[in-house]
């Protein structure tokens, strides 16, 4: 792990996937730097900017003059805010809208907003006219650290989030930390579970760091920024070894199956953030892993203790209006991560910085430890 950078430099961090590899640009100020990163990129091209209406009030104009001189032709597009915007309607209408706007091959679709506005538009980018680049301008500290990097994009279904979609790599993307000003603080907690996610999962420094350093974090400046530089590089360095998901990029699932679940539970509302339930989450893979026996008591204390000290749930039941009933949630893990013979694939740790694949995992003894968790909440 590096010291933390000084200065008004941006962090530079690259993807590596040969022919599709692409640069991170992390730092304050770095949307003035949009429009000739892309005159680079792309001379000469069209562009279409998509937002969500609470990004645009405040950023869209920014996002505009700063590509303005620099390209042929700028065009918006502004979408509903919320997770229900991942959907076959908006998709469409993005899709047409791109389609008559002359957005070609040569030119570019740049996401504004948050992990919403960037699925969709780069799973809109990977369909409309079999495939345009685009650019992800994150605004969230969710997208900044997870969304934006990695290529995944998707609308979701009625059976479940994420299931439409195709792997689509962005060809820049740029981290702003400064449109994170404006973020609403539940949203900037809910998206530091996923930077401390990769201190769970793969670096004990980081981790030690955060425990440290956290409130710099929230306080915007330097600390800020290499939080998110050190985020992105552990994701580009995953995402570089298994882009498609067969292998070591589903530790970046830690927590996950647990806190979809709950997720889905309480119907993808303000009831439970997605990084409020990768919190919980995560606390329960901890817990989850002593009880087997895999690390120390008191390593998941300290996991789980850095958690709940940044103010995220950790106990299902701190879930607005309580957790949901135990087969509920069962029938939810098992959809989300498909049962095989009563088997189940979850994320476990050996420590902390030590998180590792465990996919022999018993439904049983997922259910009882689940009962236990439910019973301690109510
Ligand atoms: P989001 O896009 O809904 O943004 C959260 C809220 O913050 C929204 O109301 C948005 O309008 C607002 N907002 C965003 N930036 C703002 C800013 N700078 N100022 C003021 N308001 C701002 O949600 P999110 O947490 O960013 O992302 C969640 C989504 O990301 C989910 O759909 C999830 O499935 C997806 N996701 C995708 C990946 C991936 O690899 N593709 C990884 C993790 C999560």
């Amino acid at each position: 792990m590096t010291a933390p950078l000084r200065g008004s430099d941006p962090i530079v961090v690259d993807v590596a996937l040969g022919a599709r590899s692409y640069d991170i640009v992390i730092g304050r100020g770095q949307l003035a730097s949009l429009g000739a990163r892309i005159a680079k990129l792309r001379p000469g091209a069209k562009v279409a900017i998509v937002s969500d209406k609470n990004v645009a009030a405040r950023h869209l104009d920014a996002a505009v003059a700063a590509v303005k001189g620099n390209v042929l032709q700028v065009c918006t597009v502004v979408l509903p805010p919320g997770e229900s915007t991942k959907s076959f309607e908006h998709l469409a209408s993005l899709c047409d809208h791109l389609i008559s706007q002359r957005i070609e091959r040569n030119d570019l679709v740049i996401a504004l907003g948050g992990g919403v506005i960037g699925d969709l538009t780069g799973f809109a980018a990977a369909i409309v006219r079999r495939g345009l680049d685009y650019v992800q301008v994150p605004t969230s500290l969710l997208a900044q650290v997870d969304s934006s990097v990695g290529g995944k994009t998707a609308i979701d279904s009625p059976q479940g989030k994420n299931l439409i979609g195709a792997f689509h790599q962005p060809v820049l993307v740029i981290a702003d930390t400064a449109l994170l000003d404006t973020l609403p603080e539940r949203e900037f907690r809910a998206g530091y579970a996923e930077v401390a996610k990769y201190g769970l999962l793969g670096d004990a420094a980081f981790f030690a760091w955060l425990e440290a350093n956290w409130k710099d974090v929230f306080a915007g400046g330097p600390a800020r920024e290499h939080a998110i530089a050190t985020s992105c590089r552990a994701k580009a360095a995953i995402v570089a070894r298994d882009e498609r998901e067969t292998g070591d990029r589903m530790l970046l699932n830690l927590g996950h199956t647990f806190g979809h679940a709950l997720e889905a539970a309480a119907g993808y509302s303000d009831r439970l953030l997605h990084g409020e339930a990768i919190a919980i989450g995560m606390a329960l893979a901890f817990e989850f892993s002593a009880r087997r026996g895999l690390l120390p008591k008191a390593e998941a204390e300290r996991a789980i203790g850095h958690l709940a000290a940044v103010g995220l749930p950790t106990r299902i039941g701190q879930v607005e209006g309580g957790g949901p009933p135990l087969d509920e949630l069962m029938d939810l893990i098992a959809q989300d991560k498909k049962v095989s013979r009563g088997k189940l694939t979850f994320i476990l740790a050996r420590g902390i910085g030590n998180a590792f694949v465990a996919p022999e995992v018993d439904a049983q003894d997922v259910r009882a430890f689940l009962a236990e968790m439910l019973k301690q909440a109510n």
